[in-house]
């Protein structure tokens, strides 16, 4: 039984797929052919543009001092002039070559960029999630890191008294000598720019000093002046150490044990929404600091809020926030200080994982069953999946907390691979908010438009008694349909055949998967007709409505139209808390982590958006987004209550989330999932095909599941092999797409049956079809 927790570290090489990991590269010559070969350093470096390696150079006897795993080498590639930048994934200074190596042209840092744990990070990725070794290099080290974003080369000069005496310098032109004597006199390096400035001339007597050996000089990189290391924290929250209850004491007692153990152990925290899980991860660091380790603490994306910023920033010296919106310079400057050992916490979305600190003593993800912890690009890693290996072969604990874990991370907890800590209770004895569902199949003629009636009480109460309100909606736009009522043509995205959604600002139909975008035709682009309907509901519609059946109160939108410019999430956010605005209406941006005690209802507006999607998750998504949204209120002395709109009031799901009853919920997806060994269960993969044209993509999908099921077949493996069917999504960006699910009850044999399948397979380039390989995945559209 393999899942989520229980892989191979990447240190170890036991169990089947690890210890198969050494044949990806194993390329060593048979034995008889060794004896004519001559004893050379060898190194073997990966790329991360096609060809991807591994190709084995020579390494001449200059670099051989200061070469290692995760040095960056300019090597010859093909015919490629300059040669071509790699990754150095393995030395052996007593290598054998059957033939004469190419040399390495060039070592691009003086000291590598990845320490030899991170190596075997890379090397377990790549094996892992099928990716190049050199793509997951230049996922783990930014690119503002390899192009050294920020900083300038400098070239100092030196004057040594020894060369410079007296009688040579008397010897000097004029300018040559104020140059010389500057230098004698600072007894310190000078830039040409410095002593020129000083000496009123020109850098061209400087040049010439250098030139006859009197000067020495060094390279120097610097970082660029002016740098912003803090940006504003202050989101107006106060708050001051709290004395933990005693769920919390427990929980911190365990998890400060694990640290101490200087063991591997992934910690499952469950507390309920507003359990105060950020206390127990601020204590635990706390503790960890005082031994001079660090740590990190992963966030969703859009969690990435001025105030859990502020919390960790109150009560840490130095803390190193990574978010999308850093200029280069900033990421790289911050990636330095994380490595040079000064920054005791770092928060960061999914990408945080890779964070070099020196000595990381403990690995927390906060929400742990978020869907933006998957990577949906190339290498398509988990976050957790990764952490649990970083922290395997470095022997520290992983914390995971959640008031919804992922089934994973439950179903880890019951066997074994993962230890449960409970928060059953809010802190200070708060209750958790009453639920109500309301059945939206019932038509209530007084009802028109998307709020109920019971809803639009709620919300007249809540701002009558001075109190604030959140309505979930999770589709954006205006109309999510632009449909003809006369001949029902749907207007949809030329390229990916999906319905366009309407959005009123500037009246025009965009495509959710793609950036295409088009004014709102004014009638129907197929027969002409003009009364054009706009269906379903989008946020900005929402809006409209609110703004019309409540005139007298404050709205404001949060979704990704709105906040698009930096800053904006955090302006919004602090007028709420400041209780400028009273209703906060937005998609599942305004669902996660935000604590605001005077918070009083929380609409949703309809529940089952996410439940008919076809894909094994969507139960356990609609009851993480209803519970977690639920979850905003009730945090002050005043209460709250839940309203939640739905067709389906008796899907467990959204009974389950009704009830605030994880655990209740959790038990019975186990069993559905069991009865089709989804994972938790077992694993699965998926292959997404795509191309130009239909035929030849479907053509070559079915070829490619084929070599999945002959391999299968030829070893012996359990793999249920779904597909190729076109997925919900067939038509993407103007391409063909065919997908196949792949499902087996081990991790191992899954993984080792698609490698040895996709070895040798070629797609030849006349055909224009591309596939990739999602191991675990989250996205099944
Ligand atoms: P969660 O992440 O579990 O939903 P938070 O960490 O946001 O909960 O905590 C909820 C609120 O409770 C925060 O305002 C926090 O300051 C407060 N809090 C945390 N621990 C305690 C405590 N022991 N006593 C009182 N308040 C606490
Ligand atoms: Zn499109």
């Amino acid at each position: 039984m393999t899942h989520d927790f229980d892989h191979d570290p990447p240190h170890r090489n036991r169990g089947d797929d690890a210890s198969r990991q050494v044949d990806l590269f194993d390329k060593s010559p048979p034995p008889w052919e060794l004896v004519a070969a001559e004893e050379t350093a060898i190194a073997r470096v990966v790329f991360s543009q096609s060809p991807h390696g591994p190709y084995d150079y020579a390494i001449p006897d200059a670099m051989r001092s200061h070469i290692q795993p995760g040095s960056r080498v300019r090597v010859p590639l093909g015919r490629r002039r300059g040669g071509t930048m790699g990754w150095c994934i393995h030395v052996d200074m007593a290598g054998k070559s059957r033939h004469k190596l190419r040399e390495i042209s060039e070592l691009l840092d003086e000291e590598p960029l990845c320490d030899p744990a991170l190596v075997r990070l890379v090397l377990w990725i790549a094996h892992y999630y099928q990716a190049p070794a050199g793509q997951v290099f230049d996922t783990l080290i930014p690119s503002s890191v390899r192009s050294s974003a920020g900083t300038k080369q400098k070239t100092y000069f030196r004057a040594d008294p020894k060369d410079l005496t007296e009688e040579i310098v008397a010897g000097l032109s004029p300018k040559q000598q104020a140059v010389a004597r500057i230098l004698l006199a600072a007894n310190a390096p000078m830039t040409a720019a410095q002593i020129s400035i000083q000496v009123g001339c020109t850098e061209d007597p400087i040049r010439r000093l250098h030139k006859k050996g009197l000067l020495s000089s060094e390279r120097r990189r610097e970082q660029n002046s002016g740098m912003t290391t803090r940006w504003q924290i202050n989101d107006g929250e106060a708050e001051k150490t709290h004395h933990l209850t005693d769920s919390q004491s427990d929980a911190l007692k365990q998890i400060n044990q694990a640290v101490e153990s200087e063991k591997t152990k992934v910690m499952l925290l469950h507390g309920v929404t507003g359990s105060g899980k950020t206390e127990v991860y601020i204590r635990a660091i706390e503790h960890l600091v005082k031994f001079g380790r660090g740590a990190i603490v992963l966030v969703p994306e859009i969690s990435l809020t001025p105030q859990t910023r502020g919390r960790f920033e109150r009560r840490f010296d130095s803390v190193a926030v990574l978010h999308s919106q850093m200029t280069p310079a900033e990421r790289h400057f911050q990636w330095q200080r994380i490595r040079s050992g000064e920054v005791q916490v770092v928060i960061g979305p999914r990408s945080a994982v890779f964070a070099p600190l020196p000595k990381l003593g403990l690995i927390i993800i906060d929400e742990e069953h978020d869907g933006s912890f998957k990577q949906d690009t190339q290498p398509r890693y988990h976050a957790r999946k990764v952490a649990i290996a970083r922290a395997n072969s470095l022997g520290i604990p992983v914390l995971l907390g959640s008031a919804t874990p992922s089934l994973e991370s439950w179903h880890a907890t019951r066997t074994g691979h993962a230890e449960r800590l409970s928060l059953p209770d809010r802190v200070r004895d708060r209750a958790m908010p009453d639920v109500q569902l309301v059945d939206m199949r019932i038509k209530d003629d007084r009802t028109v438009g998307a709020i109920s009636r019971p809803l639009h009480q709620a919300v007249q109460e809540t701002i009558h008694e001075k109190g604030q309100c959140i309505l979930l909606l999770n589709r954006r736009g205006f109309a999510t349909t632009i449909q003809c009522p006369s001949c029902g043509h749907v207007v949809a995205c030329p390229d990916c055949d999906m319905p366009l959604t309407h959005h009123r600002d500037g009246g025009k139909a965009m495509c959710h998967y793609c950036d295409f975008c088009i004014a709102t035709p004014p009638w129907c682009p197929a027969c002409r007709f003009d009364g054009i309907r706009y269906g379903g509901l989008g946020t900005q519609k929402l809006e409209v409505e609110v703004k019309a059946r409540f005139p007298n109160a404050n709205v404001a939108r949060m979704d990704s139209d709105t906040m698009r410019r930096p800053g904006s999430h955090q302006k919004v956010l602090s007028a709420f808390r400041s209780g400028k605005i009273d209703i906060l209406l937005g998609t599942q941006m305004i669902a996660k982590g935000l604590d605001f005690p005077n918070v009083l209802l929380v609409g949703v507006i309809n529940a089952d958006s996410a439940l008919h999607f076809p894909d094994f998750r969507a139960a356990e998504r609609t009851f993480q987004l209803v519970t977690q949204v639920a979850g905003r209120t009730g945090r002050g002395d005043r209460g709250g209550r839940v309203i939640v709109q739905t067709y389906s009031p008796e899907h467990p799901a959204i009974q389950a989330a009704s009830r605030h009853d994880y655990i209740g919920f959790a038990e019975d997806e186990l069993i559905n999932r069991k009865k089709y060994n989804y994972p938790p269960w077992g694993s699965v993969a998926r292959i997404i095909i795509r191309g130009t044209e239909e035929e030849t993509t479907e053509r070559i999908a079915e070829e490619l599941v084929g070599r999945i099921e002959a391999t299968r077949d030829l070893l012996k493996h359990e793999i249920r092999i779904l597909g190729p069917a076109p997925p919900p999504i067939s038509r993407l960006r103007g391409k063909f797409r065919f997908h196949a699910l792949l499902q087996c009850p081990e991790s191992g044999p899954l993984g080792e049956t698609i490698r040895r399948a996709c070895q040798d397979f070629r797609i030849p380039e006349k055909d224009d079809v591309q596939y990739v390989v999602d191991i675990d995945p989250m996205d099944m559209l």
